[in-house]
């Protein structure tokens, strides 16, 4: 067998390739077909959807990538061996060509079939589970995606870009434009205007000028394995820790379950370069991993998941709800499970938008502290959020400036990471200090900040200003159907009984009482950031989403 190195786990080659016991083979066959092989046949392609999984008992067949350079191995299956990757289990588009070069017999198994298989057997969703992962990590490092991406430091979508693909753990190749000579000669041939960058080859034969994240998605068939007109169990909006949470546990226990996120999956807790206090990770662990994880628990269960559409409108008249999304489609559920977070605020400060992207950042990842490597940056806010990109970006930058409208980070933050604040000699805090000026020409080059215990202003060339400044729900879209508390946060539960609450409990049409997380709306429940009493954090967000789906089946079961 000859492999694509694997990433670095431990004994990683064998754990992404590993060869099934006889015992464990005899366990797929009664959910498979047999199926005799010829050299040469193929037995899918990229692009091909509802690819089925093949594990041989002999013969030989091989895992290739065609590429506009030619065709690259990526993996030889021998006897033993098995087929696929994390798109059997999210029922997305095939990224390899599996070809036979040994005549023989393989057990091929549907979708539907691995699914109940790694349902039922503990220790072959182990294995398959680890090995899928572990392949789309190495395709990943390798570079061996179906999508090229041609951008520049200069440019915000090629950061957005950049972000969306690793957070829906797309492999990808990118290439430099500021420092890939011959790249930018090429595009110049073909008179690619700047306005058009980033170039995007997806599936080596389509070519996108600077596209939105929806044309990517499309391109790359991301949404196809959704069937709209299904009335599903429960629809979750929002794929964030609470939302993924809420998949995990509702599909697992039977429900048909949809999530619909309006950009990529993750959440707040997606941009985190660090989360330290979530149970069970002793050292931590990135948003993105955290985040990537879930969605594989969570389509293992069967869980769809439909990202880049935004919920817009909820009909909350009749039911089953009705979700009407950015492209007018509307989808029905029997439960709704309300998982959109909050979003970042936006301090008030002239030209923010003008450098979106391009020196203002709301998210400090691996991309973002690439970007600013060496440089002097700057923090705007005093939460937990902006001490621990603080502490991530000074291991990169030159140094970092925080700035707090507070006398203390004490007020907001916790303990821990301001010890390390104030330790950390490459980082500078500023108390009651904000910005009030942002220039540069395309990218931002200067910023000027106002000390208000002196009343100072200061201008600094600093291209770099990270905002993490609090965050305010994302409820507009409910319009009036749930009660809401004054500041727009989800009332639930004996929260609506408040006769001071917006909406009292006499709103409620049912006799019985709404329960814990259901809104003011029956079979509509709010979890995670969003509702109002939540602590904030991505262990109650997760918590919040499992005890949601225990409430759905109760919900559901009502006359
Ligand atoms: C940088 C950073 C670091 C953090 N670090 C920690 C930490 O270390 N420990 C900790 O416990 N907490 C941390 N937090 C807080 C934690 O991330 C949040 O409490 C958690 O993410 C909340 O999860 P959620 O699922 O409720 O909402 P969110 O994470 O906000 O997710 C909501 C999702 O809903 C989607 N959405 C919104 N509106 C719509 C719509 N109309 N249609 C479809 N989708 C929609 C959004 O795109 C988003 O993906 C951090 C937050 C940030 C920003």
């Amino acid at each position: 067998m000859s492999t694509l190195p694997a990433p670095s786990a431990l004994d990683a080659s064998t754990q992404a390739f590993p060869v099934l016991t006889s015992a464990q083979v005899d366990r797929v066959r009664p959910v498979g077909k047999l199926r005799k092989v010829e050299p040469g046949e193929i037995l899918f392609q990229p692009d091909d959807i509802g690819v089925p999984f093949f594990v041989l008992l002999s013969g030989r067949m091989e895992i290739v990538q065609p590429g506009i350079s030619g065709e690259r191995l990526i993996v030889k299956h021998g006897p033993g061996e098995f087929t696929g990757e994390i798109f059997m289990i999210s029922g997305q588009r095939c990224l390899v060509s599996g070809r036979v070069v040994e005549a023989g017999e393989f057990i091929e198994v549907s979708g539907d079939g691995l699914r109940s298989l790694v349902a039922r057997d503990a220790e072959l969703s182990e294995i398959f589970m680890r090995a899928f992962i572990l392949r789309r990590l190495a395709l990943i490092s390798q570079g061996f995606g179906n999508v090229v991406l041609m951008g520049s430091r200069h440019s915000a979508n090629t950061l957005h870009l950049r972000e969306f693909l690793t957070r829906n753990a797309h492999p990808y190749v990118y290439i430099d434009l500021d420092t890939d000579k011959a790249s930018q000669e090429l595009l110049d041939r073909f008179e690619v205007k700047m306005s058009e960058i980033p170039v995007l080859v997806c599936n080596g034969s389509t070519v996108l000028r600077n596209p939105t994240t929806q044309q990517l998605a499309d391109c790359l068939g991301l949404n196809v394995s959704i069937d709209q007109s299904q009335v599903r169990d429960v629809i979750i909006v929002g794929a964030g820790p609470a939302g993924l949470a809420a998949a995990v546990y509702a599909a697992s226990e039977g429900l048909d379950a949809l999530m619909i996120e309006a950009d990529s999956p993750g959440g707040q807790a997606g941009s985190s370069s660090k989360i330290e206090n979530y149970l069970g990770f002793p050292t931590g662990i990135s948003g993105q991993e955290l985040s990537s994880r879930s969605i594989a628990q969570a389509q293992k269960f069967g869980a769809k998941m439909m990202i880049v559409h935004s919920v817009v409108r909820l009909g909350c008249t009749h039911r089953p709800y009705e979700l009407v999304l950015d492209n007018d489609s509307v989808i029905a559920g029997r439960s709704i499970i309300i998982s959109t977070g909050a979003q970042y605020n936006k301090p008030k400060i002239e030209n923010l938008k003008k450098f979106e992207g391009q020196g203002i950042y709301y998210g400090a990842t691996f991309i973002e502290s690439q970007l600013c490597e060496d440089d002097e940056v700057i923090v705007v806010g005093g939460g937990n959020s902006a001490g621990q990109a603080a502490v991530y970006l000074a291991q990169t930058a030159r140094k970092v400036h925080i700035l707090v409208r507070s006398r203390a980070l004490s007020e907001t933050m916790s303990r821990y990471l301001i010890q390390r604040i104030t330790e950390n000699p490459g980082i500078e805090l500023h108390c009651k200090t904000e910005i009030v000026a942002l220039e540069g020409d395309t990218q931002l080059e200067r910023v000027t900040w106002l000390d208000k215990k002196t009343g100072e202003p200061s201008t600094h060339d600093i291209r770099h200003v990270f905002i993490m400044d609090g965050a305010s729900p994302r409820t507009e879209w409910l319009q009036g159907c749930v009660a809401l508390d004054n500041k727009g946060f989800i009332l639930t539960g004996r929260d609506l009984d408040d006769p001071t609450g917006i909406a009292p409990h006499a709103a409620w049409p049912l006799t019985r009482a709404p329960q814990m997380l259901e809104t003011s709306l029956p079979a509509v429940f709010a979890v995670g950031d969003v509702r109002s009493g939540n602590v904030k954090r991505v262990a109650s967000a997760v918590g919040e989403g499992a005890i949601a789906v225990h409430l759905v089946h109760r919900a559901l079961a009502d006359p």
